[in-house]
């Protein structure tokens, strides 16, 4: 293993197309060569070598928390469309009728969860809409550089799975930083830019400083957030990599500026952090003035148990990272592979934390980041004969819905807040009226620009 960490310094990557060629897969029989092809042509796979060599445990493919991780398996799809899908590959389909299929089949995985889409456009002073942006909570825009919509590998329950398959055809992403700051400076107060994706640090750092340098000049701004999963799945982007220490140079150069660099580090198993050079990363980063915060969804085969959270967390808290939150696996791709109910999501947190000192019980969760907001299962209770889950916002469409409690009907079997019901008789959450008129506004904003198109087509 320390070989293949030592050796692996040069980035190779291997996609759907390069499966047949990954020395690891050879004992697959043909059956499974095509299952695994079958569900690359419809959820992104991108692996690389590092990961193959260094993370996964082949001895325990496919098992294997790691494996399962980031190559596909045959039940991410529905049995009748693995069927159908591998039908076509076993008689060789051509590429646009593969294509077709698949887009039926993505189209049913709900490729586009929370209202991201219409909900979070924020908009310029001229009332033009800000491109590559969303802006959800008060304190914090998200930017998706255009150059940084790609990862150095591809987790198998990838939220934004849409986006790696063409769906969306990069319609969030944009290269330009002008805008952004015109807006920054326009909403003072927004104190954070999380830079997301994909992940910014695929990006040269020379690209990286195009997109953070004017970031620094925006008073108001408190803190560059990054959205990565490189120090887990490339931690040789922070110590090996041609250009690394430019990029923690350019860390440096965030903190000299008087502004807070938080890397928001996705890490969903221990073994990511296991490693010599997995470590040396996190040492380097924190050495440049950032502080790593760290986070994952609950998954199903991959980190279902306590003891594989009370590890990560642990294992962060020694290496210097602050464990931040814990995810719901969210509604959409292969979600109902990997899905987790929320009643045994809760007994797990409570369960790794009992396990941690206070330090790992920084990590709030299970959270579930959904459409009105990120949503606490706070607890289990039983309130007038009743047992009910004990919800709150840990964020909120309107910050003065966080913290307050409220109640849904407990259900062993719920996995995500659309199978909740109101508890103690109520019809509906105490929310649901706001956003209601939150969504009618949206749809309103979306009709007047197609109405003001059509106008100015008309005159
Ligand atoms: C989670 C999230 C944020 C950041 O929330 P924090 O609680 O401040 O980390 C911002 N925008 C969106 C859309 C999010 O989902």
């Amino acid at each position: 293993m320390t070989d293949a960490t030592e050796s692996s310094t040069k980035f190779q990557v291997y996609g759907a197309r390069d499966l047949d060629q990954i020395p690891q897969l050879a004992g697959l029989d043909a059956r499974q060569r095509l299952e695994m092809k079958a569900v690359a042509a419809v959820l992104p796979f991108r692996v690389n070598r590092y990961v193959v060599e260094a993370l996964i445990d082949w001895s325990r493919a496919p098992d294997d928390p790691m494996y399962r991780l980031t190559f596909p398996q045959p039940g991410m799809l529905e049995r009748a469309d693995l069927e159908r899908m591998v039908a076509l590959l076993r008689r060789g389909a051509p590429a646009s009728v593969l294509a077709e299929r698949a887009r039926e089949i993505q189209a049913r995985l709900n490729p586009h969860p929370a209202g991201q889409q219409e909900l979070n456009v924020p908009r310029l002073p001229s009332g033009r809409p800000l491109a590559g942006a969303q802006h959800k909570y008060a304190e914090t825009v998200l930017f998706f550089p255009s150059q940084g919509q790609t990862c150095h590998a591809y987790c198998s329950y990838c939220f934004r799975w849409a986006q790696f398959v063409g769906l969306e055809e990069l319609r969030f992403a944009s290269s330009e930083t002008t805008p952004l700051c015109e807006y920054l400076t326009a909403n003072p107060g927004v104190s954070d830019v999380l830079l997301t994706g994909g992940d910014p640090m695929v990006m040269r750092a020379k690209l990286l400083r195009r997109y953070i340098e004017p970031l620094l000049a925006v008073e108001s701004l408190q803190t560059v957030r990054v959205g990565t999963k490189a120090p887990a799945y490339w931690p040789q982007r922070f110590v090996t990599d041609s250009d690394a220490d430019e990029l923690l140079r350019l860390f440096e150069e965030v903190r000299a500026a008087g502004k807070h660099l938080a890397v928001m580090a996705h890490y969903t198993h221990p073994a990511e952090l296991s490693t010599d050079i997995a470590q040396r990363a996190l040492a380097r980063i924190r050495g440049a003035g950032a502080v790593v915060r760290t986070q994952s969804p609950l998954l199903r085969g991959i980190n279902d148990r306590a003891a594989t959270w009370a590890a990560l967390w642990r294992a962060q808290v020694r290496h210097g990272a602050v464990p931040y939150y814990m995810f719901v696996e969210r509604d959409t791709g292969a979600r109902r592979y990997f899905e987790v109910p929320l009643a045994r999501a809760l007994d797990v947190y409570n369960d790794a934390i009992r396990r941690c000192s206070g330090l790992a019980r920084t990590a709030r969760g299970p959270s579930m980041s959904a459409a009105s907001g990120k949503v606490l299962i706070d607890g289990v209770a039983e309130l007038r004969g009743e047992r009910v889950f004990v919800l709150k916002f840990l964020q909120a469409r309107d910050p003065a819905w966080v913290g307050r409690p409220f109640f849904a009907r407990f259900d062993a079997g719920a996995t995500w807040i659309d199978d909740l019901q109101p508890a103690l008789g109520a019809r509906e959450f105490f929310f649901e009226p706001e956003m209601r008129r939150i969504r009618d506004r949206a749809r309103l904003r979306v009709l007047d620009a197609a109405g003001a198109r059509a106008q100015l087509g008309a005159s």
